[in-house]
């Protein structure tokens, strides 16, 4: 299988090339020259493998140049007991009538960018090995996605992580988690300034294309493909246990930001995947919201971008989106730079004519949440199931209330648990959030952090000293 850009300027690589790669050379993003087909007869056979032995099936139609055998040891590395301590690896929990949690958050970081990241640890090491090559991973993180990484690469051979982080605004839980890892490939370095400062930063160097490629800085950012093939596996993995026959439908909500997890979704739809509906949640930043009831696409600044008590969905633009907007496009690469140079020029694309295929074709609706609704949800859920979700997951189950259909199985995916935002859940029930076993020591942990000034020469000095050549 190759992979091309959506905007057409990348001669086609295979997935070891584009994996260790961010954007494509012509600003676009690397999708499959075309999908695998899931039949029902597939699926079927599918039905009594372990969460790992299904990551081997799906990852290995989407890549062919590395050794089934050699994948399935990465996928049962990254996919065990050790790295998901929850009794089920990946359980379905019913909630109400219709209506049941896909938990996604039993990995080390209590958040669903664990599936992903676990096998992106796995299979960067692999590759890096293979081409006796390094790689200085350089990244911006307001919590999720850093810690996510961190626990996937720590103690990994051939990368190094040079982690930013806003010094004092995240959790103490956030901060406990990353700070707390004492693997020397594992740099944290926090900032006395915000989140965009920090990603200014890491612009800036990976921008300074001589600095990247003599530090060999890469990313692991959600419009990583590798991560999106990895999400693709637990939406079959629901739908296999959601279902007992072939070609029984089934729909998912899904809490968004950068549109990476609900891509995961369209694709496994698009590959056959007996999808009925994919709902889209979003908080009060609701770019894509927006976008899913009007057909325009229109991004807000920084400034415009609200705090909200589902931290990880207050995003400004949504970074995987343009591989929805492809295929919407016919998967014409012109149609899809004429709408990011209109995107450029006048801050917004006007795709409303399309409207009507969002929901036909497609499957997409959405649905916003606000902080009462949240706090409203958390409650009621708790109150009539004992079950206490997180404020993200929350947002899921608020949005997909108005699209649950008798016969029809709602899976909301939960994208993280509550322990990991305990201030929203004393706001909401009263009491706090539970924290695993495991975890409880977490704080008291000794925690490894430099603390610099937002300055893009401190932190180049740091990665010069520290990063192995
Ligand atoms: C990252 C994240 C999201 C948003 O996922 P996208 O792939 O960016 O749409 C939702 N909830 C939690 C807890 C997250 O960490």
């Amino acid at each position: 299988m190759k992979y091309r850009s959506t905007r057409g300027g990348m001669a086609p690589l295979s997935f070891s090339d584009i994996l260790l790669e961010g954007l494509a050379p012509d600003g676009g993003l690397a999708l499959p020259e075309s999908l695998p087909v899931l039949t029902s007869a597939t699926l079927e056979s599918w039905r009594s493998l372990s969460y790992a032995d299904l990551a081997t099936e799906v990852l290995g139609l989407f890549i062919d140049d590395i050794p089934l055998d050699d994948l399935s040891r990465l996928t049962h590395a990254a996919y065990n007991s050790d790295v998901f301590p929850g009794a089920a690896m990946v359980p379905l929990k019913p909630l109400k009538k219709g209506v049941s949690l896909l938990g996604l958050s039993e990995g080390p970081t209590l958040a669903f960018k664990d599936m992903a990241m676990q096998f992106l640890g796995q299979v960067f090491e692999y590759v890096l090995e293979k081409r006796q090559a390094t790689l200085n991973i350089l990244g911006a993180t307001s919590g999720d996605t850093g810690s996510a990484a961190e626990y996937a690469l720590r103690g990994k051979g051939g990368v190094s992580v040079f982690m930013l982080s806003p010094h004092g605004r995240m959790s103490e839980f956030q901060r406990a988690q990353m700070y707390s890892l004492q693997d020397a490939n594992i740099h944290n370095i926090a900032l006395k300034g915000v989140f965009d400062e920090c990603q200014d930063i890491v612009k800036a160097l990976a921008g300074d294309l001589e600095f990247k490629s003599a530090y060999h800085l890469g990313a692991v950012n959600s419009i990583n493909w590798a991560r999106i093939a990895a999400q693709v596996v637990y939406y079959i993995w629901g739908w296999l246990r959601a279902t007992s026959a072939p070609g029984q439908q089934v729909s998912f909500a899904v809490p968004s930001g950068n549109f990476g997890n609900i891509l995961a979704g369209h694709i496994a739809r698009q590959m056959g995947l007996p999808v009925r509906r994919l709902v889209l949640a979003t908080n009060e930043n609701n770019v894509l919201e927006e976008f899913f009831r009007t057909g325009i696409y229109r991004p807000r600044s920084a400034a415009q971008t609200h705090a909200t008590s589902s931290p990880s969905m207050d995003i400004s633009r949504a970074s995987n989106f343009e591989r929805f907007v492809f295929d919407l496009l016919d998967q014409d690469p012109a149609r899809v730079r004429e709408c990011w140079d209109q995107l450029a020029k006048t801050g917004e694309f006007d795709l409303s004519h399309l409207l009507p295929l969002f929901e036909s074709r497609y499957g997409f609706v959405a649905g916003v949440s606000s902080h009462q609704d949240r706090l409203a949800t958390i409650k009621s859920v708790y109150t009539e199931t004992g079950v206490l979700i997180d404020p993200h997951t929350a947002d899921g189950v608020k949005v997909a209330a108005a699209y649950v259909e008798e016969g029809i199985p709602m899976l909301v995916l939960e994208t993280a648990l509550p322990a990991k935002f305990g201030e929203t859940i004393q706001e909401a029930i009263g009491q706090p959030a539970p924290v695993p076993v495991h975890l409880q020591s977490l704080a008291s942990l000794p925690q490894r952090v430099e603390v610099m000034d937002c300055n893009v020469e401190q932190v180049r000095d740091y990665i010069v000293k520290h990063a192995p050549r």
